[in-house]
């Protein structure tokens, strides 16, 4: 049974869908609030890095390490316990797209995952579509690469509110670990949340969903299966609890993927809830693990395969948050014209591959023969928040429309946006300037030199 779309925007009064430019602050009521406060608090500036990165997804693990390698001190801040995002804490084992040519960064993370065993072999896209690694070796791989790098890593620790003055110039961020709340001063921010948090904390420009109403990229929940013994199978869902999946039909979109030896992942689509809306994602998060249980009864119960369940994924894989205006709005007419640019400094291959986000059945905003795009590039202008001074941003909240999002959402094109942005960062740095005002061609140079293939 899906969710209707009524109930979905009753549940998303928690958060409104539709495109919003400058959203409110937060900690203001997302809803009809009945009541408001105004509270104030002194706290310590605890940190002054050149780089402030907010968010450790692949995106911003590829911005530090950049920025870092330029010579900038360089803070990064993840709210969970590991690094890595969407692929760890998220349970997404495969790089899509074409993994040769992304930059240095994800270069050197490919070869620590080869040393290690921990992905499969190289083939050129479109000849192979995607590379399948071990999600719990990644985390590590990723964290020994920050701190090589000297990024000093802040975990459990959430990018909570910032301070703007004028011209949309960010002064600090403050963040919230065990500690309490602290202050970081930086010269330049680069949001890598996935769900925009700096920029719309901040009240600058953000884009959300498709045009019509709104609606994101459904998310998906991974679940892990072990191969057992039928005896030692399920079923796992006793009487009266959930809706039990009676035929496959109702089945919501599964993808069975490889997880090692006698093991799978199942992708399970969870439509219809709003990823920058508090109780949102609590709800997401609640159907999702209900429904990996219907989903593994059906397999179990009438697929009669000899599986046990074996986890899921901390936290549901996000495809869309927010993403955030920047001076240039890539659009899907870019990616469909292979469009190039004199400012690029990334580049995309993968296919459009938009969940159609009102059902949860397999099912595409495109046609298949729609979908296919040649390499398209991707400018330094949509890593620049329009409304900031210094905020760039990279990865799922990069400035493009949704159906650019579908294609440039894939690992690999994140880590290559990622690497850039940390590039224009530090050399902001350097040449004591926003990186708006620095030579677009400087950074596609380095870009190159650090092995970014634009072409
Ligand atoms: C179900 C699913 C399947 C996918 N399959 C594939 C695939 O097979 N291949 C592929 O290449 N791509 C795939 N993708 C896409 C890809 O995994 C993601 O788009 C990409 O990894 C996003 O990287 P990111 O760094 O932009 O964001 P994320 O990975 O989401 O990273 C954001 C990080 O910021 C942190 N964060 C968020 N808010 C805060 C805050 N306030 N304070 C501090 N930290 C914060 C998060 O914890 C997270 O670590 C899939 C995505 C999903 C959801």
């Amino acid at each position: 049974m899906s969710l209707s779309r009524r109930t979905f925007m009753s549940r998303s009064a928690l958060g409104a869908l539709a495109a919003v430019g400058g959203a409110p602050r937060a900690g203001a009521a997302e809803d009809s609030a009945p009541d408001a406060i105004t509270w104030s608090r002194t706290i310590p500036v605890r940190y002054t890095p050149d780089v402030a990165v907010l968010g450790g997804g692949i995106a911003g693990v590829a911005a530090a390490c950049a920025a870092a390698q330029s010579g900038a001190s360089v803070l990064l801040v993840e709210r969970f316990a590991i690094i890595g995002g969407d692929l760890t804490t998220g349970g997404v084992a495969a790089f899509c797209g074409e993994t040769a040519g992304q930059g240095e960064v994800f270069d050197e993370i490919l070869a620590d995952l080869e040393k290690i065993h921990a992905v499969t072999a190289y083939q050129p896209f479109p000849k192979a579509d995607h590379r399948n690694f071990d999600h719990h070796l990644l985390a590590i791989v990723l964290q020994e690469l920050l701190l090589r790098r000297k990024v000093k890593l802040l975990l459990h620790t959430r990018f909570v509110d910032v301070r703007v003055g004028a011209g949309g110039r960010i002064s600090e961020c403050i963040v919230c670990g065990k500690s309490g709340p602290e202050a970081v001063r930086a010269k330049q921010f680069i949001d890598c949340t996935g769900e925009a948090d700096v920029a719309r904390t901040a009240g600058f420009a953000v884009m959300k969903g498709r045009p019509e109403d709104g609606l994101p990229l459904p998310m998906s929940m991974m679940a892990f299966v072990r191969h057992v013994e039928p005896e030692e199978a399920g079923p796992q869902l006793p009487e009266g609890w959930f809706a039990p999946v009676r035929d496959k039909a109702s089945l919501p979109m599964t993808s069975i993927w490889p997880n090692g030896p006698r093991s799978n992942a199942l992708k399970i689509k969870i439509p219809m809830f709003d990823a920058t809306s508090t109780e949102g994602l609590t709800l997401a998060e609640i159907r999702a693990r209900r429904r990996t249980l219907e989903v593994l009864d059906y397999y179990q119960r009438v697929l009669k395969k000899p599986w046990r369940y074996d986890g899921c994924s901390p936290q549901i894989g996000i495809r869309e948050g927010a993403r955030i205006v920047g001076d240039y709005v890539l659009t899907l007419a870019d990616l469909r014209a292979g469009k190039m640019f004199e400012d690029a400094i990334a580049r995309g291959v993968y296919p459009l591959d938009g969940h159609k986000p009102d059902d949860d059945q397999r099912t595409y905003i495109l046609k298949h023969s729609e979908m296919k795009v040649p390499p398209y590039q991707i400018p330094l202008r949509s890593l620049i928040a329009k409304d900031g001074a210094n905020l760039l941003m990279a990865g799922r909240c990069f400035s493009g429309d949704q159906l650019a999002l579908s294609s440039a959402r894939v690992s690999t094109t994140c880590a290559m946006m990622g690497q850039a942005a940390g590039i224009a960062a530090a050399l902001a740095v350097q040449k004591q300037t926003d990186p708006r005002r620095l030579d677009p061609r400087a950074v596609r140079r380095i870009v190159g030199e650090r092995g970014g293939k634009l072409t």
